[in-house]
């Protein structure tokens, strides 16, 4: 067991700068919370949070990230809240920890593959600080290294989440050390028969390999030295067991078949010794066509740089050469761990990957700054900038585009979901339909059955799949409307003459119009009056003699013998709160529930709802030919209409406050408000508030008037 003293002569070994004073305290404050606490093994808990640290140390972090590792479970699995951590260590400190723990109480639930990708990816997009991440690894290690202490049921499923989330990450930072290890961890105990198996067969092999690998090292430095190539290393092993059983599944290959169960590493000082040695190589012994790999040229994604070469031994046995320099060996090991130890050598390299460019950045910053303090504090991870990742409360993960809403998300589930989407909730709260979501967010679709899309989510959602569902929607629904609506002008327009729709329809002139006008089907026909692009008079006038057709003269002379009968009630259009395209409030006078209307057939759109007083139906529009009556739906639906008033006040301090206040009062949404002063001293405050009614809007502008210097309240129409 290690013991403090020990880490902390660790950390001034690399660090001789480094305030040991904050891990002296970081230590004292996390034994005594954690004082009591057991592991499964029955040691005493500080054991985690110290092996934690000190493998942190072994990577040569930072003080912070140390301290960190002593301290990362204290806010999780004691009383101790982060304000507390962030009091005692400082901000950085605190920052690490919550990241820590929040990753902890991420509900991650599925090992189906996609799943796991966009775990991962969502987890790294959280984070915004790498130290957050490498004690996180840190953390998992350890428990994996002391996993056979656990029910066998929490085995599996810390050891099955380990290799689907935490070695993917250790690998793709590049931290191979960290990645094997837990491979070789996870295998043992999701596979612990296959893993028996393997490694008694392989310890079988073991020291017939070992000798091998002695002549094999023994001959490569001779020739190598024979030709005067600078190397620092030879090394060679066996390969870890799960890396030969990925192999031995892939290729459905026996053990003997494995070509590089045993592998050589040579390191050298230079790029061009690396070229030399590889030369030396297959000089030496043959090389297996098809095997040879320049990841100098071509480094992998994470960074990855060597040679690779396999060879038949004199033997007949295969063997693999890894080579490599120094610094890219240390970057094969510990990822960006090594970015802080080591300032040699990045390779030109124009792949257009994302991450690679990440850790190419990683690169130049770390040649940039000098002190690795700052470097780390600098460091933000944003992998992934146009995606975000979110949660269905099950603990499912979407990848949505950046700016995605929640009804992005209702639709990404299906689209039922999306259609009957009346609310959501994010992490718990309900929010507006057009809020923003942001990575972690845990997100709830509320819906209704008879609920519908409505054509005013076009304008917020970003998703394709989203938009066109919705659109979709939106025209089916606009046809049945049209054609409904097409059916009541038409039959209010034959009544105006006491003509009987019903028979009309029936007649052979009028499939002949529907010919003309709508590919031979009444509905088509009926949809093109509804959208106002043929007027119903004109369907008219070819159904029947023009003597028919003739209205009062203006001197109320009957011009036509026909008496005109409006039947009241039946041929209105009725209003609900709700615009759609075919009944719309006009934009001008913004009518509310309450208020006398009048309704204006515009072409192409449908009946504009206009109020009665509106300047617009007065002196423009007045066009009997094109007026309709209407009337507001009866009904309680809940209705909200924005509505922009502005205030004539003195210019007095607080008024602000008092005319907000006042209007919160009566619960009242106030979605803008906006102060100014113009010349001669005079106040002007303009509001838009959310109005059910006209009873509630008469409310709100005689409360305002009783607000102390508040000289007048108008109703603003829209310019
Ligand atoms: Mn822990």
């Amino acid at each position: 067991m290690i013991r403090f003293e020990d880490l902390v002569e660790k950390v001034r070994g690399y660090n001789p700068d480094a305030d040991l004073e904050l891990l002296r305290r970081a230590y004292v404050f996390s034994a005594f919370e954690h004082k009591g606490q057991v592991r499964h093994s029955g040691e005493p808990y500080m054991v985690h949070p110290l092996e934690v640290a000190d493998f942190l140390a072994d990577m040569r972090l930072d003080v912070v990230a140390v301290a960190a590792g002593l301290l990362h479970d204290v806010v999780e699995d004691t009383l101790t809240t982060i304000e507390r951590i962030e009091e005692l260590f400082g901000p950085e400190v605190a920052h690490v920890v919550e990241g820590v723990t929040k990753i902890s109480t991420i509900p991650f639930s599925s090992s189906e593959e996609r799943q796991a990708e966009n775990f991962r990816k969502m987890l790294l997009a959280m984070v915004d600080d790498i130290r957050v991440i490498i004690v996180k690894l840190a953390d998992r290690l350890h428990n994996m290294r002391t996993l056979h202490h656990l029910p066998e049921e929490r085995r599996i499923t810390i050891a099955q989440e380990t290799l689907d989330i935490y070695a993917p990450i250790a690998n793709r930072l590049g931290m191979s050390l960290v990645k094997n290890e837990l491979e070789e961890l996870c295998f043992r105990y999701l596979e612990p028969k296959a893993y028996e198996s393997l490694r008694s067969r392989v310890a079988a092999r073991r020291r017939a390999s070992e000798s091998h690998i002695d002549e094999l090292k023994a001959t490569i430095a001779a020739k190598l030295d024979e030709a005067q190539v600078a190397y620092t290393h030879i090394d060679g092993r066996i390969k870890r067991l799960y890396s030969i059983w990925q192999k031995l599944n892939k290729q459905k290959i026996d053990l003997d078949q494995v070509y590089d169960f045993v592998a050589l590493r040579i390191l050298t000082k230079s790029v061009k010794d690396c070229y030399a040695a590889l030369g030396i190589i297959h000089n030496t012994w043959s090389p297996v066509p098809g095997r040879i790999k320049d990841f100098i040229a071509m480094p992998r994604p994470n960074g990855y740089q060597s040679l690779h070469t396999s060879v038949i031994s004199e033997r007949g046995a295969p063997f693999e050469v890894q080579i490599r320099t120094e610094a890219m060996h240390a970057q094969a090991e510990e990822g960006i761990a090594a970015h802080w130890k080591y300032k040699e050598g990045r390779v030109g390299d124009q792949r257009d990957e994302r991450y690679f460019q990440w850790m190419r950045q990683l690169l130049e910053w770390q040649q940039e700054v000098h002190d690795p303090q700052e470097f780390i504090n600098n460091l933000k991870i944003d992998l992934y900038p146009e995606e975000v990742y979110i949660f269905t409360p099950k603990g499912e993960v979407k990848s949505l585009p950046k700016g995605a809403t929640p009804l992005d998300f209702a639709y990404a589930i299906h689209t039922d979901v999306g259609h009957r989407c009346v609310g959501a909730r994010v992490n718990g709260k309900m929010v507006p339909l057009r809020t923003r979501l942001i990575n972690g967010d845990i997100v709830e679709i509320v819906t209704q059955t008879s609920h519908t899309p409505s054509r005013d989510w076009l304008n917020f959602v970003v998703t394709s799949r989203a938009r066109q569902k919705i659109r979709h929607f939106v025209q089916l629904e606009e046809k049945a409307r049209s054609i409904d609506l097409g059916r009541k002008l038409f039959d209010k327009e034959a009544r105006r003459f006491n003509l009987n729709p019903k028979t009309l329809v029936e007649t052979e002139a009028f499939r002949r119009v529907a010919d003309e006008y709508g590919g031979g089907k009444a509905d088509e026909l009926m949809a093109a009056i509804g959208y106002g692009r043929l007027p119903p008079r004109t369907v008219l006038a070819k159904l029947v003699p023009a003597d028919q057709l003739q209205e009062k003269a203006p001197d109320g002379r009957v011009v036509s013998a026909v008496k005109r009968v409006l039947r009241v009630g039946e041929d209105r259009i009725k209003v609900s709160g709700v615009d759609d395209l075919l009944v719309y409030r006009a934009r001008c006078c913004n009518p509310i529930r309450g208020e006398k209307i009048v309704g204006y057939i515009s072409r192409g759109k449908g009946v504009a709802v206009h109020a009665a007083s509106c300047s617009n139906v007065v002196n423009l529009l007045f066009d009997p030919e094109r007026r309709i009556d209407v009337e507001w739906e009866k009904g309680t639906e809940e209705a909200r209409y924005v509505v922009r008033l502005t205030m004539q006040v003195e210019d007095r301090r607080g008024i602000l406050a008092d005319v907000s206040a006042k209007v919160a009062d009566i619960n009242t949404n106030i979605t803008s408000v906006e102060a100014t002063t113009d010349q001669d001293q005079r106040g002007r405050i303009d509001m838009t508030v959310e109005i059910s009614d006209l009873k509630h809007l008469e409310k709100v502008v005689k409360s305002l008037k009783s607000v102390e210097g508040v000289i007048g309240v108008e109703r603003t129409m829209a310019r």
